[in-house]
């Protein structure tokens, strides 16, 4: 007969890693599901500098520490991506790409959230060549070149200033005159005289002969366009939860996250969700690792209460 494992944790960021300690810790059989590399988006974030214990860490070393931590516990990692999760009845299914299936008495969905693209028609031509959606992975590529960042997030900020000390300038284009990221980010960007804030504005056109050589940018509040000759251009305008391999009829947001209870509950019996992709008022590594303890708790209680149902039907 299959293995049917105690818990799934399925993706394999801060909050799953967590999820995993906790549940290891409490004599759970569980594994962690990934589909590239241990952290999420922590993994190609270029500084952490609100996670407690770590005045700055680059988030690579955070999420190699976290993978250090978890593995020593001997939790399981299976380096598949999933296909699909069939979250209905006693024993859950998760499927990947490979073709395997795995089953599971209880899953926690910590996929967390990817990208947000441009939506422009000729956006997928100049991925990597040109348009990047992550400047700690690509920034090194644009030494002394002109480049943009685009979006007015944390991550934005933090990129725009990752990257005034790679290239000769940076653009940050944002659609408000406010930014969404925290004050200090805002603050260090407006130190550097090679960033140039193009506020107010979104990006509207692609142009290049196969590379991408300039953008057109609008002002949202006269419409006036203009156009910027650039070497490389980085979208950083959010990220949408990832949702879609979840079978069945998951309880969402308007904006599309899972709702769950405070117990990170989903509306199906023994599934949970964590960190990115759940609703929730902050998406932080704090956070997330705070929602896999607690999920990992929780499905522990619902493990304990299938074992004693089952003893007292023997
Ligand atoms: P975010 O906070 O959701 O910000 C996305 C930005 O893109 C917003 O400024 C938004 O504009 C803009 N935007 C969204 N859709 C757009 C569109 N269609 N066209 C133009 N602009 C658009 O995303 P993020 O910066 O990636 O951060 C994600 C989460 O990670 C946040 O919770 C953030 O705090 C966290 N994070 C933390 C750190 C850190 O603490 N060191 C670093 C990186 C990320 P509006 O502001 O107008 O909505």
């Amino acid at each position: 007969m299959d293995e049917i494992y105690d818990l799934l944790i399925l993706g394999g960021g801060p909050g799953a890693m967590t999820a995993g300690i906790y549940a290891k810790r409490s004599g759970l059989n569980v594994a962690i599901i990934e589909k590239s590399v241990p952290g999420g988006a922590v993994a190609t974030t270029y500084e952490v500098a609100n996670y407690p214990g770590f005045v700055k860490i680059s988030g690579a070393d955070l999420a190699n520490k976290m993978f250090e931590h978890t593995t020593s516990l001997g939790v399981e990692f299976i380096w598949e991506e999933v296909s699909k999760v069939i979250p209905e009845g006693d024993v859950k299914i998760v499927e990947t790409y490979s073709g395997k299936t795995y089953k599971a008495k209880t899953i926690i969905l910590a996929f967390g959230a990817s990208v947000r693209k441009l939506g422009l028609d000729n956006e997928r031509l100049f991925i990597g060549k040109g348009i990047s959606y992550c400047a700690t992975c690509d920034g090194a590529f644009f030494k002394d070149k002109v480049v943009a960042v685009f979006g007015g997030g944390n991550t934005a900020l933090e990129d725009s200033y990752y990257l005034s000390n790679i290239a000769k300038k940076v653009y940050l284009i944002h659609r408000r005159d406010e930014f969404r990221g925290d004050d200090i980010l805002v603050k260090q960007v407006k130190t550097k005289d090679n960033i140039e804030l193009v506020l107010n504005s979104i990006v509207t056109k692609l142009t290049g002969d196969k590379i991408l050589e300039e953008i057109e940018v609008t002002n949202k509040l006269t419409q006036e366009t203009k156009n910027l000759k650039l070497d490389g251009l980085f979208v950083c305008i959010g990220r949408g939860p990832d949702t879609e391999m979840v079978a069945g009829d998951l309880k969402l947001s308007e904006s599309g996250y899972i709702v769950t209870d405070e117990c990170m509950r989903t509306n199906f019996d023994g599934v949970f969700a964590i960190g990115d992709i759940r609703q929730t008022p902050l998406r932080q590594i704090v956070t997330a690792c705070s929602d896999g303890a607690i999920a990992s708790t929780k499905a522990f209680e619902y493990i304990k209460a299938l074992r004693q149902k089952d003893q007292e039907k023997k």
